[in-house]
């Protein structure tokens, strides 16, 4: 059972759930990521979608947090708006003190490339290369070996990547996220992949400090 659950959304579809550090994620003044009133909508000219209807939230700075809802309750797009993938409808995304709104499109960049790591449900690795060198794309002067022994894929470091099962696979779309450094490791389901000891381990063996995953289901 979770030690902690939180209706973020207000018509409470999606859930928040993580270890003790969500309490103190309410205290305020020392979260780094938050979202104020946010919400998201789409329109396909017809008809529109509320995707996110307003949601509340404050990231410590270290932590582990997972978004539970079932499909279509707007997890991924609160991940895309977390990440500076989207803009909200209305509403506020905050990093340190600053609306991501309010950045300019350098900075809003810097916060895409060098604050989060996004791990996407589709596992967005590189069929023709090696998994050594799908975990070192995006910074060449990484060493893969150590974070992927974290990950149990230590041993295929040289093998191509389309001879991967699923969950190495999702391994090592992690690897590489965190191989980067990033700040925030946002990861929209990894199923199975990163359950909630997998991302304990490595929230601590990592140089991220934060690390929010979305689970599809419900919490009864
Ligand atoms: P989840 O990840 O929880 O399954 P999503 O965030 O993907 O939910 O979607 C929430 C709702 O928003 C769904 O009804 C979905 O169809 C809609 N939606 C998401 N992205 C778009 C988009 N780009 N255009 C139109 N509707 C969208
Ligand atoms: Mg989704």
């Amino acid at each position: 059972m979770p030690n902690f659950e939180m209706p973020i959304d207000k018509r409470a579809e999606m859930s928040i759930i993580d270890t003790k550090t969500v309490c103190t994620a309410y205290k305020k003044g020392d979260h780094v990521l938050e979202l104020r009133n946010v919400k998201k909508s789409f329109s396909d000219g017809r008809m529109r979608i509320d995707a996110v209807k307003g949601v509340d939230l404050c990231f410590p700075e270290r932590g582990l947090f997972f978004l539970v809802g079932k499909s279509g309750s707007g997890k991924s797009t609160l991940l895309n708006l977390l990440g500076g993938l989207e803009k909200p409808t209305s509403g506020e995304v905050v990093y340190e003190g600053r609306s991501l709104s309010s950045m300019s499109s350098r900075e809003l960049d810097e916060y895409r490339a060098r604050t989060v790591s996004f791990v996407f449900q589709e596992k967005n690795v590189f069929p023709a290369l090696t998994v050594a060198e799908n975990i070192t794309f995006s910074d060449a002067s990484a060493h893969p070996q150590k974070i992927a022994e974290e990950l149990g894929i230590g041993g295929l470091l040289e093998r191509k990547v389309n001879e991967l099962s699923g969950g190495q696979l999702q391994r090592v779309a992690i690897a590489r996220a965190l191989v980067r450094g990033c700040r925030v490791l946002l990861a929209d389901e990894p199923t199975g992949n990163l359950d909630r000891e997998t991302s304990r381990e490595l929230l601590q063996s990592t140089k991220s400090s934060a690390i929010m995953g979305s689970v599809r289901g419900s919490w009864a």
